[in-house]
């Protein structure tokens, strides 16, 4: 598990919000999330197309925040299961046109059970059937209650589409962002989670990770899981290459010895003896494990 607590505080130091979208099915996720991208990628720099790493940064006010380009709950839920907790904040979107469906009360749910603030942004209010008053009344029964009727949920309209809103949307997150403070140490090995991973042909195993804690550098040793190996290459979600890269910062990376799972932590060690070690006595654990089990 990646915590601070063990952290001494004069080490920790401001780092980005992560933050995930979700909502029911059609309600806007993925339309925000590419409206977000769009508008905010080139804020202070230019150029660099985006690819899809399943997680991206942009600038806000001079601030910077990191949103997991995974809207399904499936993704979520297997992290959690696997007791990694990736984000900071939920934003729960929900159709102004339709209000709470099945989907909206699991994501209530999920960012219940993984105790982190939620804010809900009241999509498609260009439409002229929107209700907000409908969505807010449906999501307070659910225990989300607005400030104005004594509760602490942040609601914001938003045309995930056309754009509109989407400005107050990041700058509360900010806000939460400052109000949660959160921090990590910049300055040790780092440490974080699996995001993406697959094969491909020409390049091997292509990673993507959020590292969490410390800073992740090219030619760091790694283990995940059972896998192992070194930073070879690092790139960003425009596809630059990083030499190195700090708290809160989805990366993808070349260079581990196989696929591993989404959802498992990684670690960076400075010696690839270490991280070899550590993933064999693992492989070698989970064999023995596998054998008694059949032999049973
Ligand atoms: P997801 O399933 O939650 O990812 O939903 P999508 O982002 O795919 O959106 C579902 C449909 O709603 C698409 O046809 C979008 O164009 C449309 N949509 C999303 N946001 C808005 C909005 O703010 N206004 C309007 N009018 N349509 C929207």
């Amino acid at each position: 598990q990646i915590n601070n607590e063990e952290e001494d505080e004069a080490n920790l130091v401001e780092r980005p919000p992560v933050v995930t979208i979700m909502g029911h099915v059609d309600h806007g996720k993925t339309t925000l999330l590419d409206t977000i991208r769009k508008t905010h990628v080139t804020e202070g720099e230019f150029g660099g197309i985006t690819q899809h790493i399943g997680a991206y940064q942009v600038g806000v006010n001079g601030k910077k925040v990191t949103f997991l380009d995974t809207p399904g709950h499936e993704a979520f839920t297997a992290m959690r299961a696997r007791g990694a907790q990736v984000t900071d904040i939920v934003i729960i979107v929900v159709a102004a046109d339709d209000g709470v469906m099945p989907q909206t009360k699991e994501a209530v749910d999920h960012a219940k059970a993984a105790g982190v603030p939620v804010i809900v942004a009241v999509n498609k209010i260009d439409k002229p059937g929107a209700n907000r008053d409908r969505v807010v009344s449906e999501m307070s029964e659910l225990g989300l209650m607005p400030e104005e009727w004594g509760g602490d949920t942040i609601y914001v309209d938003v045309s995930a589409k056309f754009g509109d809103g989407v400005p107050d949307l990041l700058e509360t997150i900010l806000i939460v962002a400052e109000v949660e403070n959160f921090r990590a140490n910049p300055n040790k090995m780092a440490t974080g989670t699996v995001i993406e991973a697959k094969l491909d042909k020409g390049r091997g195993p292509v990673t993507t990770l959020l590292v969490q804690n410390g800073t992740l550098h090219t030619g760091d040793a790694l283990v995940v899981g059972t896998v192992f190996g070194r930073v070879r290459k690092m790139t960003d979600d425009r596809g630059r290459e990083l030499k190195e890269a700090l708290p809160s910062m989805p990366v993808e990376i070349i260079g581990l010895n196989d696929v591993p799972v989404a959802g498992d932590i990684f670690k960076a060690f400075d010696s690839e003896k270490k991280a070899r070690n550590i993933a064999e006595e693992r492989l070698n654990k989970k064999i023995a494990q596998e054998r008694s089990s059949s032999s049973a």
